[in-house]
């Protein structure tokens, strides 16, 4: 079981980003494994901080994980996290970031590189689909607003072509370093904000930025056997990256609309049908409605009210697998609301066969009955 990020990092849950990040970086200057070479329990540790703290400080996995909890940000196949903190392998891409202005180089070689860091925002989108589009797969447009590149000067921020100037402070870089006695230090440009050039004649369209925030209609292929939760990347359809810099990436997240009549649990569907009381007892092959298909079910004889039949394969299909999960019919039975003269003698006969002949008021005032009870 994995503990709560928010206890891992002993911050509250409504914590704001800066306490997060204080509290992240005292722990993982404990327990970094530098620090503590050999020591197994600080490595664990430290991945532990590590893991909570990526999570915590992306306010969109955050917002999944406080929504969904583990499940959604470390399950084992679907989720577009998968495997950057589930398998953590010890690439502490992330302490290079937040000890960047302390570390200097000291973790050399980790850090993102630079383009990785300007890209585009991602964007999240949360889709409601129909249990028959999540059965089926489905292509849903969806129309979301972002940032595209600016058409007035192509991205670059530029106005009529005027080619951005090479901060001189930085020389480009984005970063400016210092030394104090052991440390080398490395921050942020202050004069460029780490952009590493500078617009002298800025775009008038979208004034230098290079984006400019519009709509945009993106269809989504969702993959049959999509659940509660699960992410789907459309890479590059994020916000457009600030000055010609790539795309960032769009999330879509599922959320299941419940379809009256179903129940999905997992990756099987639970449904229920009513039989009559003879069909219960000599046993009948019944079309159960599935979603907008019939699945024939056979009922075995003598089957007893709520009995539940498990119909294999017939559930939703698993997300990237060939399998399916399974169909539950809960049968009930229900007794006849009117018969006609033939209907009640039969079942007359019936009851008194078995011992049962009615004696009860109801039956005897029925005319029908009157004329055999006389
Ligand atoms: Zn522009
Ligand atoms: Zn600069």
């Amino acid at each position: 079981m994995k503990r709560d990020y928010y206890e891992v990092l002993g911050v509250s849950k409504n914590a704001s980003s800066d306490e997060i990040k204080s509290a992240y970086r005292k722990l993982a200057l404990k327990y970094h494994p530098d620090k503590n070479p050999g020591n197994k329990g600080a490595e664990e540790k430290f991945k532990e901080i590590n893991e909570a703290y990526e999570v915590l400080s992306d306010a969109q996995k955050r917002q999944q994980y406080d929504t969904f909890g583990h499940d959604s940000i470390s399950n084992n196949g679907s989720g577009p996290f998968q495997g950057n903190y589930t398998q953590y392998s010890g690439d502490f891409s992330n302490v290079g970031d937040i000890f960047g202005d302390i570390f200097g180089d000291i973790f050399g070689g980790k850090r993102n590189s630079e383009s990785s860091q300007r890209r585009g925002e991602d964007l999240r989108y949360d889709l409601e689909i129909s249990y028959l589009d999540a059965m089926n797969g489905a292509e849903v447009s969806i129309n979301i607003s972002r940032k595209d590149i600016c058409s007035i000067c192509h991205g670059t921020g530029s106005k009529d072509g005027f080619a951005p100037k090479q901060c001189p402070k930085c020389k480009g870089k984005g970063q400016v370093r210092y030394s104090q006695g052991f440390f080398s230090l490395s921050q942020e440009c202050p004069q460029c904000k780490g952009r590493g050039n500078f617009i002298d004649k800025p775009c008038y369209e979208c004034r230098g930025e290079g984006t400019i925030r519009g709509r945009k209609t993106v269809t989504v292929r969702i993959p049959a056997g999509v659940d509660e939760g699960t992410s789907l990347k459309v890479s590059g359809s994020g916000n457009a990256g600030p000055s010609g810099y790539p795309s960032g990436d769009l999330y879509v997240v599922i959320h299941m609309k419940q379809t009256a009549g179903f129940k999905r649990k997992g990756d099987d569907l639970y449904t229920e049908v009513s039989i009559s009381f003879s069909q219960a007892a000599m046993g009948v092959e019944y079309d159960v409605p599935v979603l907008r298909e019939h699945v024939k079910v056979r009922v075995p004889s003598s089957t007893q009210p709520g009995t539940v039949l498990r119909v294999r394969e017939q559930g939703f299909p698993k997300l990237g697998r060939k399998s399916r999960g399974d169909l539950y019919v809960k049968i009930n039975v229900s007794v006849p609301k009117s018969m006609n003269d033939a209907q009640k003698r039969a079942l007359f006969e019936y009851a008194k066969s078995m011992g049962e002949v009615p004696k009860n008021a109801q039956f005897q005032n029925d005319s029908f009955f009157k004329k055999i009870f006389k």
